[in-house]
């Protein structure tokens, strides 16, 4: 299931252009076209037909195409201002607006594959816009405000709002240091494999309950969240397939799915459990209990 480093290449690669595809900002979409009818939860596809991609943007794991109308149905006279010209473009931008859930992904391609379009727009060079989805979990919004969507998400754990004192400011309760950074109303993005990877960059038990850490490791989780997140995004943009669907490959992770497999960084044997009904992989030894 993509997290945040793989739905942030995603919009990378849609902004400038990447893994050999070109970028989607700048391009007009000359017709947009639902193929399977589950994809589109609400809005219109024809109201971004005609429209120009002026940027890609992403909120917690829900990606945000913004479409500018044709500036022949929405020119603005002459006398207008460039600065309020701006301003009245980004606020009359239709919005799609993408989850990918477990296997949605979009790509700008030459042709449209053969299998698992749900959705595709086709732009003014001919090229496509395709978002694919074997599992068909993935959905689709259009909107002129995306705002209501993201309603009740936490802090972006790579802005500045991200910091130990809203971990600190979480440490009630019982619950376990993994499910609170599954919690997407306290910090978006981490899902089960990079909530056990940042865990074992900072030494922590999963198990150990939020309260109980001290400010120091608040301190230390927090750096290994941001480290983990970072360093994530940065080896996404140099691969050209999700690291966990490549099933071919060695696992390139420290802990995540690794159960029962040596520690990368001291050969004990990883221990697994279920934690909030996921399954959470840690090293006793790099991160003991206490
Ligand atoms: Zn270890």
């Amino acid at each position: 299931m993509p997290e945040l480093p793989e739905v942030d290449t995603i919009c990378w690669r849609l902004r400038e252009g990447g893994h050999g595809e070109p970028p989607l900002v700048g391009r007009t979409l000359v017709s947009v076209d639902v193929d399977d009818d589950a994809v589109l939860r609400s809005g219109d596809v024809a109201a971004a037909r005609g429209g120009q991609v002026v940027d890609v943007t992403r909120r917690a794991k829900w990606i945000t195409i913004h479409v500018a109308p044709t500036p022949t149905t929405k020119r603005t006279t002459a006398k207008t201002a460039s600065s309020a010209t701006a301003q009245s473009t980004r606020q009359s931008t239709i919005r799609l607006l993408v989850h990918l859930v477990m296997t949605g992904d979009l790509h700008v391609v030459p042709a449209v594959p053969a299998r698992f379009v749900r959705w595709r727009a086709r732009l003014d060079d001919d090229a496509w816009l395709v978002f694919t989805d074997p599992r068909r979990f993935g959905h689709l919004d259009v909107t002129d405000d995306d705002a209501p969507f993201f309603a009740g998400l936490g802090v972006e754990p790579l802005s500045d709002d991200f910091a130990p004192a809203l971990l600190a400011g979480a440490r009630r309760g019982r619950r376990a240091v993994k499910t609170a950074l599954l919690d997407q109303s306290l910090v978006v993005g981490l899902g089960n494999i990079w909530a056990d990877e940042s865990l074992h960059v900072a030494g922590l038990d999963p198990r150990r309950a939020l309260a109980d850490l001290d400010d120091h490791e608040l301190v230390r989780l927090h750096g290994a969240i941001k480290a983990t997140l970072q360093q994530a995004i940065a080896e996404a943009q140099t691969e050209l397939v999700w690291r966990y669907g490549n099933t071919a490959a060695p696992s390139p992770f420290r802990v995540y799915d690794r159960g029962g497999e040596p520690c990368r960084g001291c050969a004990t044997t990883l221990s697994s459990t279920k934690l909030a009904g996921r399954t959470t992989v840690w090293c006793p030894r790099c991160q003991p209990a206490r």
